[in-house]
């Protein structure tokens, strides 16, 4: 495989600060072996309280560090948020945005996660914008109409040069034990990079990728890598993902 591979690991709400520095002195050189491939992109998103662990055992391996969420004020008046200049302090670079669990357990609307995406643009950090439509969504016919005003929210506040430096996460269904097939997951990939109108973005798949799909998955022309969730929790099921795209 010749195009870049992005592996993009999102712990979600687990690994607090010593279990992910426990992570590093256990597994100090897990992530070696992609240090050196040149085109692989590894990165891990931690939990906020882990950044710290995080961004000090991700530096040794070279790999992308980031944050889940970040809000879209540089401060004030806002229990419980996080701010973009508070992520900075701890060298973050890259903040997923949009994932279906904000949109959908904590009612995120589509020009909120559309302001993020703007002000961590506007930061000269990246944002992981992730979409996609519930299994009911998909079921009722409504995968494109979702995907569409999720996309346009967004591209609607971005200039084009802005939009080329968005990592896309297509996440459809999660958490329903259904997956979409390599044939789905590319149609709605190669689809939004002509909504996106830019050949070269960046799109990843994510949804249940392991070491036993990724290699098909990943072989996809639209699908430039993978946002893995429960399969990044381990070192050996990262690895297998990493050894299957080798493979
Ligand atoms: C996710 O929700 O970001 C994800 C891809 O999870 P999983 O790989 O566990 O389906």
């Amino acid at each position: 495989m010749s195009k870049k591979i992005y592996l993009y690991g999102n712990w979600k709400m687990n690994n607090t600060y010593r279990e992910t520095e426990k992570f590093f002195e256990e597994f100090p050189g897990v992530y070696e072996p992609f240090k050196n491939d040149a085109g692989l992109e590894v990165g891990i998103f931690a939990p906020f309280t882990s950044l710290w662990p995080l961004s000090q055992g991700a530096k040794k391996c070279g790999i992308v560090f980031g944050a889940q969420n970040v809000y879209y004020e540089p401060k004030g008046a806002f229990t419980g948020e996080i701010s973009i200049p508070m992520l900075k302090e701890y060298d973050v670079t890259h903040i997923i945005l949009g994932h279906s669990e904000r949109r959908h357990i904590f009612f995120e609307p589509d020009e909120m996660i559309a302001k993020k995406t703007k002000a961590v643009l506007e930061a000269g950090m990246t944002p992981v914008f992730c979409y996609g439509e519930t299994l009911e969504e998909r079921e009722s016919g409504n995968t494109f109409t979702v995907m569409e005003r999720q996309l346009k929210a967004v591209l609607d506040i971005l200039t084009p040069e802005e939009a080329a430096k968005v990592i896309y996460a297509y996440e459809p269904a999660i958490g329903t034990g259904k997956t979409a097939t390599p044939d789905q997951a590319e149609e709605v990939c190669k689809w939004s990079r002509e909504l996106i109108g830019n050949p070269k973005v960046v799109i990843l798949y994510g949804g249940s990728v392991k070491g036993s799909n990724a290699k098909e998955l990943l072989s996809m022309p639209d699908i430039d890598g993978a946002l893995v969730g429960g399969a990044s929790l381990k070192p050996a099921s990262f690895l297998e993902i990493y050894g299957a795209y080798k493979g």
